[in-house]
């Protein structure tokens, strides 16, 4: 199911987002599988649960399909940032600001924890690509930040 982007200005965009619980439950289940769903409709490379209304800890990310038009997508519950060094600028938009573009300084590489969907906890880590300065930009979300707080 394709879910609702929420406006621009809606206060859950606002909000630090609440952990989730494992087990998952069936209606965490079908938040994921909506998300999943919403995102490559909407045509992003990610996108975070506030974005769709949903004030939990998940994000989706795929970074490859763009270009190679396979869909593999990453979900990743309760990340947390570990490390975050380097330096790198990048212009970014958003589903939730559309039209809007914004030079950003972001790490160039990134450590991060996560639960996936069985509980296990994952690492990742990115460096210099477009996965590591998208997923700076959903934990941002999580958190309750945009990018136009960076102008
Ligand atoms: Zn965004």
């Amino acid at each position: 199911m394709i879910l609702q982007l929420v406006q621009k200005n809606h206060k859950l965009l606002r909000t630090k987002l609440k952990k989730v619980h494992f087990p998952l439950s069936e209606q965490d289940k079908k938040d994921i599988k909506n998300l999943t769903d919403s995102m490559y409709y909407y045509k992003g490379v990610g996108i975070a649960a506030n974005q769709c209304g949903i004030n939990k800890q998940i994000v989706i990310v795929d970074c490859h399909w763009p270009e190679d038009g396979k869909r593999s997508p990453s979900v990743l519950i309760n990340p947390q940032l570990l490390s975050a060094t380097g330096e790198m600028l990048v212009e970014e938009g958003c589903l939730s600001c559309p039209k809007e573009f914004v030079k950003i300084k972001r790490p160039s590489n990134i450590m991060i924890s996560y639960k996936n969907e069985d509980g296990k906890e994952l690492f990742t880590f990115a460096g210099g690509n477009l996965l590591c300065h998208c997923l700076s930009h959903e934990l941002d979300h999580l958190k309750g930040k945009l990018i136009i707080d960076y102008v």
